[in-house]
């Protein structure tokens, strides 16, 4: 994972993240709420690990990477030490006790095999992992994601599960040319942690939501957290 020569200047990424801000600032502002409750995860996913550096640098609490092995490695050889890692991608079973050793929160949590490998994992580890439940609020057929109908019943179990923390849902919005198309999913999610939440007593605060090209509609449905690539960082298909 060499840093290739074309990757962005700090400088560049500095500026391509405070056009993020300010369109999450934007979107805020047009639904009444504060860009304090709006977090900006950068991915880093297919990029060096500069991008990593160049986000605790900003400021930024965390970086998602949607691979295992990728993420570990980088995370080896990033020097940010404070950095939280979140894991985004889907996630086999197989593969969830490295997971569970080495990302401080895991959002791509989908079934109830991989809630029970995680938990079992992170009770050996002596640890409790904070843990995010996906959706596939969209109903995407090329999306993971627990349906809505499921949801309440995997929250049910991993309620029951101690070595876990249930922070709350992540959805990967439909790629569709219409844009009410993402809309719908996000007001799906929000209205899915809604009733959840009420079920519960939990807050399941957080909602992860909306990437580079769906941000302002996530934001205007209720994310906490917007997950962004290709803004921040350029194009990753030179890289991949
Ligand atoms: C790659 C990825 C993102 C970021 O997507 P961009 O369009 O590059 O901002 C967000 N969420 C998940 C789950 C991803 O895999």
């Amino acid at each position: 994972m060499d840093q290739p020569e074309e990757f962005l200047s700090y400088e560049a990424f500095r500026q391509r993240a405070e056009v993020v801000l300010a369109e999450i600032a934007e979107a805020c502002g047009r639904s009444g709420r504060k860009p304090a409750e709006v977090e900006l995860l950068a991915v880093t996913k297919n990029h060096p690990p500069a991008a990593a550096e160049y986000a605790a640098r900003l400021g930024l609490r965390a970086v998602g990477e949607n691979r295992v092995q990728e993420g570990v490695a980088k995370r080896q050889a990033s020097n940010a030490p404070a950095l939280a890692w979140e894991l985004i991608g889907h996630l086999q079973s197989n593969k969830a006790k490295l997971a569970a050793a080495h990302f401080d929160r895991i959002q791509s949590v989908d079934g109830p095999k991989l809630l029970d490998h995680l938990a079992r994992a992170a009770a050996e580890a002596g640890r409790v992992l904070p843990v995010l439940l996906q959706v596939n609020a969209g109903r995407d057929p090329a999306k993971f994601g627990a349906e809505l109908e499921d949801a309440p019943a995997l929250l049910d179990r991993a309620l029951a599960l101690p070595s876990l923390r249930i922070d709350g849902l992540m959805t990967i919005a439909p790629l569709s040319g219409d844009p009410l198309c993402a809309r719908r999913a996000f007001a799906a999610l929000r209205e899915l942690r809604d009733r959840l939440a009420a079920a519960s007593g939990l807050p399941l605060a957080t909602l992860s939501m909306g990437m580079s090209g769906d941000l302002g509609d996530a934001v205007a449905e209720g994310s906490t957290q917007v997950r962004i690539g290709t803004a921040l960082f350029g194009s990753r298909a030179r890289i991949a």
